[in-house]
């Protein structure tokens, strides 16, 4: 085996996680046994850059990300993105975990995306690098098309010859292709559980009860 394919791949897994939620932790965990992931790498957005501003801080979100993920040795926290000063843009993000020092150019690094955001990448800050720099694996979401015949022209365009079935192809080089995969169909959405918060109506079952108690203790979520 050649060296660059010696250790298996990496999960890359961003998001506003406003709050984090089961349909997020259910993605990363089936993401490693469907793809033969070494981990996940769970990235917080500090500052999102397309979308409105999150209601809990940057710090909020990864507290609740790092309870949501504790005792799961297969995932990891990344909270370089959160005291950034600068919007949190995907491409960036993987130009960093690039670097020597972090995991390098040769590592094997699958940006984990749902098939919503992933039908919105051609609006990305410099969104056609993003394929030099990671494979893609696009969870389906309830409630949002699969078929790459609803994606955007020039989206469809940049995908055409990167769509592997094989997941075990994501092994053989450092980025490049973007493989679907079918995970528990969960209808959770971040949206929804502030909207039950906002309510106060209980979010129990949607998120880890270490959040809901993060969420009470600090009041988040309660005005409209
Ligand atoms: P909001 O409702 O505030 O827009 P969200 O629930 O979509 O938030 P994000 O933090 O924006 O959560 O999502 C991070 C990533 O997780 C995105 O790639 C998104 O597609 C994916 N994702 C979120 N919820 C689900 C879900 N229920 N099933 C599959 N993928 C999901």
């Amino acid at each position: 085996m050649p060296p660059e394919t010696a250790q298996k791949p990496l999960g890359i897994f961003g998001g506003t996680f406003d709050p984090v939620h089961f349909g997020h932790l259910r993605l990363a965990e089936e993401a490693i046994d469907l793809l033969g992931l070494q981990g996940v790498r769970w990235i917080p957005a500090g500052r999102p850059a397309l979308r409105d501003a999150p209601r809990a801080s940057p710090r909020q979100r990864l507290d609740m990300a790092r309870l949501a993920i504790a005792g799961n040795p297969r995932f990891t926290i990344d909270p370089a993105e959160v005291d950034a000063p600068e919007p949190s843009y995907t491409v960036p993000t993987l130009e960093r975990l690039r670097r020597p020092g972090e995991c390098g150019a040769d590592r094997p690094l699958v940006l984990l995306v749902g098939n919503d955001a992933f039908a919105g990448m051609a609006g990305w800050h410099r969104w056609e690098r993003l394929f030099g720099l990671a494979h893609v694996a696009v969870a389906h979401r309830p409630g949002y098309p699969v078929d790459p015949e609803s994606l955007p022209a020039e989206l469809a365009a940049a995908l055409r010859g990167r769509w592997r079935r094989d997941p075990a192809l994501l092994a053989a080089s450092p980025a490049g292709y973007v493989v679907p995969f079918a995970m528990t169909p969960l209808d959770i959405s971040a949206t929804r559980i502030r909207a039950l918060l906002s309510n106060g109506a209980s979010p129990r079952y949607l998120t880890p009860e270490s959040v809901i108690a993060h969420i009470h203790q600090h009041r988040l979520y309660t005005e409209n």
